[in-house]
C-alpha cells in the first residue's frame, strides 16, 4: 500500500512496509515477554557453512547483534536497546560505528544517504501498527507492517536508507536499482550490514523485498552471508521464519 508521510523537511509518497517509517522514539515499555531467550544461549546451527562458529552469539537475546527477529520470534515488549546516535538518529551503539563508517563510504562515493527510520520503540511500532490497522484492516497490515515485538528496528540494529538527490525510489522495491541500492546490495556487508528483505524469501522472512532496509549483523555474519550467497538469516542460524504463529 501507498500513503502519504511525512519524512523531516519533505514530504513523500511510499510503501507502508515492515520499516518504513520515520523515528519517533516515544514508548512507555511494557514488562518483557514471559519466555524470551536467556542472554547468551545459543541459537542453532547450520551445518556447513564455513568456519565461522554460529553458536558463538545468541540468536534470541535481544541484545545480540546476532538476533534474529520475525514473525516466529518477537522481541519482549521491554526491551529497549543501548543507543548512541548517527547522524541525529538512534541505533543500537553496536551499530553506531559501522553505520557511520556506511554513510561516509557512501558519501565519498556521491551517493548521499540519508536515514529515513532507525530505532523505534515498543509503543512507536504500536502506534504505527494501529494506524495501518485502522485504516487497511488487520490482514492488509500484516502484509506490509510488522506488529509491535516484532520490528527489527526495535533492536536499534536495522536502518532504512533513502537517497533525498534521487528519490523517486526511496522505500520502494525499485530503489533495487538505483545506485544507492546496487552499492548497498554488492558492499554493505563490508561494514557489518546486509539487506535483510531480499527477493524470493517472503516465505522466509515474513516480508517482500526491502532493499532500503539494513540490518547489522558484524562483519563476521555479513561476511558469511555474502561468502556463502545464503540470503537470509532464518536460513543461516536455522531459524523459523514466515508468518506470526
Ligand atoms: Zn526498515
Amino acid at each position: 500500500m501507498r500513503t502519504k508521510v511525512a519524512l523531516g523537511a519533505w514530504s513523500i509518497v511510499l510503501f507502508v512496509s515492515a520499516c518504513a517509517a520515520p523515528t519517533a522514539p516515544t514508548a512507555r515499555d511494557a514488562p518483557p515477554a514471559p519466555g524470551w531467550g536467556v542472554a547468551g544461549s545459543p541459537g542453532p546451527a547450520v551445518a556447513g557453512t564455513g568456519a565461522l562458529d554460529l553458536t558463538r552469539r545468541s540468536t534470541t537475546d535481544p541484545g545480540s547483534t546476532w538476533v534474529v527477529v520475525n514473525k516466529s520470534h518477537p522481541l519482549p515488549a521491554g526491551f529497549r536497546p543501548e543507543l548512541g546516535l548517527v547522524r541525529g538518529y538512534q541505533v543500537a551503539l553496536p551499530a553506531v560505528g559501522p553505520l557511520t563508517r556506511l554513510l561516509d563510504d557512501g558519501d565519498a562515493r556521491g551517493l548521499g544517504f540519508k536515514i529515513a527510520s532507525a530505532f523505534r520503540s515498543f509503543g512507536y511500532q504500536e502506534q504505527l501498527y494501529a494506524g495501518i490497522v485502522s485504516r487497511s484492516g488487520r490482514a492488509a497490515a500484516d502484509r506490509v507492517s510488522a506488529r509491535p515485538g516484532h520490528s527489527e528496528h526495535q533492536t536499534g540494529l536495522a536502518v532504512d536508507l533513502v537517497t533525498p538527490a534521487d528519490p523517486s525510489c526511496d522505500l520502494d522495491p525499485c530503489f533495487a536499482g538505483t545506485p544507492g541500492g546496487r552499492w548497498l546490495a554488492r558492499a554493505a556487508w563490508r561494514h557489518g550490514f546486509v539487506v535483510r528483505y531480499q527477493p524470493g524469501t517472503e516465505a522466509i522472512t515474513g516480508y517482500r523485498a526491502e532493499p532500503w532496509h539494513l540490518r547489522y549483523v558484524g562483519r563476521p555474519v555479513a561476511a558469511e552471508l555474502h561468502r556463502t550467497g545464503v540470503a537470509t538469516l532464518e536460513e543461516l542460524f536455522g531459524v523459523p521464519g514466515g508468518g506470526y504463529r
